[in-house]
């Protein structure tokens, strides 16, 4: 994929293929009302969104304890615990636990915090296969692609594409899209990595403070098959994974499916608690910015993300721009107010690739005020001078036409007065938003002219 830098652009590139953007956003829009109708099942669904915001307080307002007591017990259950800082200590230290085995490939199940860390290139740099099992996650890494969902990781391919993906690389027929034997396929080859790896690598969903047992999701049982068959699991999560309780897994397993897909439920949801028999179980946790993040009151709540990516599936500038143009590990709203955490100068432009319409307000989980803080982010890369001259230029004049009404009322009617007259100095090339638009007729009147004549004589 070229890589062009920001979201706008990218997201033109998308673009340019209309049937992809349509059937996308229309995917996206079936699940978001799948999620609708999962949720209207549930009629304390409210209420669990509620719970599940409480908990998810608590747990960064204690979180210090927490882990160490996440930690305690995980070690008591024969784990060993390791703590890393940035993403260089995470795979220092996953490299450093699969350097002892002396294996040269390994099998991992979906986990977004290895795609954080760009933990595969990293191994691969240092002679080490990592295999990803997840369907989709495998699709996108045949296609030398990251992910671009963080729940439908191929959402953005065709089934003809991965047809022919699949023929290159698996010698499946040619022409063959068939989504039940392309799937038969990638499981009998996929197969053969499951056999054959004495190291699996998984991600975390939750972290039970409280047993020191980990939690994994999946729709396709590859975290327990990987992780059953090898000698070595190497589990990775940010800090932020944990709660407090077994029991409040009946909030958060509740909700996360239905966010995500609509179903009931994930197929798998599988316990890790302690390693086999000749086994050894690592847990690595990263903090990589999220301690930073939780002494910042404005932004600290992005940290109760539970990746569901419900925010991504109804949000109209997602489904229209695809995840590859928030060029982050993390897309989507929640990857939006993220990532200028992590490098405000790189992702400066992600807090305004929205409409603040705040539907993913509307169905997060765990009540995040995604959009509120895309509202004060854009406020503080502004402030930090991470916008365009000409963006930063053409705000201050908007702010100060917008609280002068003399100037506003004067600027409007010329406005007016040009559309209908010269439209060419408004409706150009130059102008972006009127690149993909239809601009509207002038209006023959403002609408404080409008309200003086019909509504004050009342
Ligand atoms: S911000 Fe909320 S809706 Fe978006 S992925 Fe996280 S939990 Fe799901």
């Amino acid at each position: 994929m070229k890589h062009l830098e920001d979201h706008a652009q990218l997201a033109e590139a998308f673009n340019k293929d209309e049937a992809r953007v349509d059937w996308h956003d229309k995917t996206l829009w079936f699940i978001r009302e799948k999620r609708d109708k999962a949720a209207w099942q549930i009629p304390a669904w409210e209420q669990l969104r509620e719970t599940a915001s409480q908990i998810k307080n608590n747990v960064l307002a204690n979180l210090h304890g927490y882990l160490l007591q996440f930690e305690k017990n995980a070690q008591q259950n024969g784990i060993t615990v390791h703590w890393a800082s940035t993403p260089q200590e995470h795979n220092d230290i996953v490299y450093s636990i699969i350097k002892k085995t002396g294996v040269t490939r390994l099998v991992k199940s979906k986990s977004m915090l290895t795609e954080e860390c760009h933990l595969n290139e990293f191994l691969h740099l240092k002679g080490i296969d990592v295999i990803d099992t997840d369907l989709g996650e495998r699709i996108v890494q045949l296609a030398g692609e990251p992910p671009s969902h963080i729940v439908l990781p191929c959402i953005h391919w065709k089934k003809e594409e991965i047809g022919d993906l699949f023929h290159k690389h698996m010698g499946t027929p040619e022409g063959n899209a068939d989504p039940q034997f392309l799937t038969t396929a990638a499981r009998e080859n996929l197969r053969t990595y499951f056999m054959s790896s004495r190291v699996a690598i998984t991600g975390v969903n939750f972290a039970v403070a409280e047993t020191g047992e980990i939690v994994v999701c999946t729709n396709e049982g590859n975290a327990d098959l990987g992780v059953q068959l090898a000698d070595v699991h190497i589990a990775c999560m940010g800090i932020e994974k944990i709660i407090p309780q077994r029991k409040h897994l009946g909030v958060f397993l509740r909700l996360l499916a239905r966010s995500a897909t609509g179903q009931p439920i994930t197929t798998y949801s599988s316990h890790f608690k302690k390693p086999r028999t000749g086994q050894q179980m690592h847990i690595v946790l990263l903090d990589n910015g999220r301690s930073e993040r939780l002494g910042n009151s404005d932004f600290r709540s992005a940290l109760k993300c539970i990746r569901c990516a419900a925010c991504f599936n109804t949000c109209p500038v997602y489904r229209r721009s695809g995840g590859h143009s928030y060029h982050t590990a993390v897309a989507g709203p929640i990857g939006s107010i993220l990532a200028p955490g992590l490098d405000m100068k790189k992702n400066a432009d992600l807090p305004f690739a929205s409409t603040l319409c705040g539907s993913c307000n509307n169905v997060c989980p765990v009540k995040i005020d995604i959009h509120e803080q895309l509202y004060k982010w854009r406020q503080v890369l502004v402030k930090e001078g991470y916008v365009s001259g000409t963006k930063a230029l053409a705000l201050k004049g908007m702010a100060h036409m917008l609280s002068h009404p003399a100037l506003y009322q004067v600027s409007g009617k010329f406005g007016r007065w040009m559309m209908k007259y010269i439209p060419f100095l408004i409706n150009n090339r130059f102008n972006p938003w009127y690149k993909q638009r239809e601009m509207p007729e002038a209006p023959e009147q403002s609408f404080n002219q409008w309200y003086s004549k019909n509504r004050k004589k009342k």
